[in-house]
């Protein structure tokens, strides 16, 4: 068995970070009071005595409102600062357990999954006991055989909350030995996402479009309510109509994220080696790179990104092809050199061999070529 924690951005309602900020607060008090326990324990006994946090929930009924699990987990905390103190090793040794103070202590508690207390749900939430489901940004959907052990909810100084999620797996699944020949080569496209080797185009537009059509509605009538309020005080139906348009760009990026997924896993699932070009999508995005790929509208690195690990989870391979590689001008029957190709209006290849391709295609038969080509190298 293999552990692996991953870290999801949530943003809870106004009613779930009080409880969070509860939880932490009770958590901080617990420990403090445990230890204060345990420190006049031993000046009574010359031993220090064993403490749980069921002993203090009469005198401070308040803890019975937060996650049992919290506190249980603040006693093994506790209890390994305890053990610490007598290791030999500097590393683990910070010296005897010091009280948790309000302003310095990190604001953060673990909770353990009980049969699915602790859940990811929809791939949009991240359940919790005595929370419910917190929204949250699922950018590493776990693999269907992973099992969740617990969860670690946090703020950090700037305000932001996170769900550390642990997660247990059988490690069998990665011997998996790649086949070599069982390969794919991707080439970016600006107005879809990929055209692959075989001429398959891969696309997250259609599934946006008409939420497009609404957020550009809704916008129209969000700046022609700004154009009127000049220099007035915003009214309460501009406000709305914010929040409206806001909901729709968090809407379409929930889509657009569900659907890269689901295309990256598919890839994942369905090809031992996926060969790709390596952009520079800051470059892209900042100077126009000067070959139309100017859009990073399409999420394309995220794309990549997901790719990567998805393939490295089944130990396979993503291999990136440099940037400059010329993967659209060099016919991939001959080899010869095409530079009129650099004209991005050219989309068919004609070549005196006797090859007529799409410039896409082509491309992405090159990459896969050149990805081959690396892969073999480095093994
Ligand atoms: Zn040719």
């Amino acid at each position: 068995m293999a552990n692996k924690a991953i870290k999801y951005r949530v943003y809870p309602t106004t009613e779930q970070s009080i409880m969070f900020a509860k939880t932490f607060g009770c958590c901080r008090k617990v420990y403090n009071l445990m230890l204060s326990d345990k420190i006049e324990g031993y000046k009574a006994t010359g031993k220090f005595p064993t403490v749980t946090p069921a002993k203090y929930k009469d005198k401070y009924p308040y803890l019975r409102e937060v996650d049992s699990l919290a506190l249980a987990n603040k006693q093994i905390d506790l209890q390994e600062a305890f053990r610490n103190t007598l290791s030999k090793s500097r590393k683990k040794n910070n010296g005897f357990p010091k009280y948790k103070s309000a302003k310095h202590s990190r604001k953060s508690y673990t909770t353990n999954n009980q049969k699915g207390t602790v859940a990811i749900i929809d791939n949009k939430y991240i359940k919790l006991p005595k929370i419910g489901n917190v929204k949250a940004v699922i950018h590493r959907i776990p693999d269907s055989d992973w099992i969740i052990k617990s969860a670690t909810v946090s703020q950090e100084s700037d305000g932001k909350y996170y769900i550390s999620v642990l997660f247990e797996f059988d490690t069998v699944t990665s011997h998996y030995i790649a086949d070599k020949t069982n390969a794919i080569g991707l080439d970016y496209a600006s107005d879809g996402l990929y055209v692959d080797n075989n001429g398959n185009i891969g696309t997250n537009h259609k599934y946006y479009r008409e939420s497009h059509n609404k957020l550009a509605k809704e916008q129209r009538k969000l700046s022609r309510m700004q154009d009127s309020k000049k220099g007035e005080e915003k009214s309460n139906n501009y406000i709305k109509q914010l929040l409206k348009v806001n909901k729709i760009h968090r809407h379409i990026a929930n889509q657009r994220l569900d659907n890269l997924h689901k295309i990256s896993t598919e890839i994942a699932n369905q090809y031992d080696v996926v060969c790709v070009e390596s952009l520079n999508m800051r470059a892209m995005s900042n100077r126009g790179f000067g070959n139309g790929k100017t859009t990073l509208d399409n999420g394309y690195g995220m794309f990549l990104s997901m790719l990567e690990y998805k393939l490295s989870d089944r130990n396979k391979y993503l291999v990136k092809v440099d940037k400059w590689f010329p993967s659209s001008q060099i016919c991939h029957c001959c080899g010869t050199l095409h530079p009129e190709m650099k004209d991005l209006a050219i989309r068919t290849m004609k070549c005196n061999c006797g090859l007529t391709i799409s410039r896409d295609q082509n491309a992405a038969i090159n990459i896969l070529n050149e990805g081959l080509r690396l892969l073999t190298e480095v093994a």
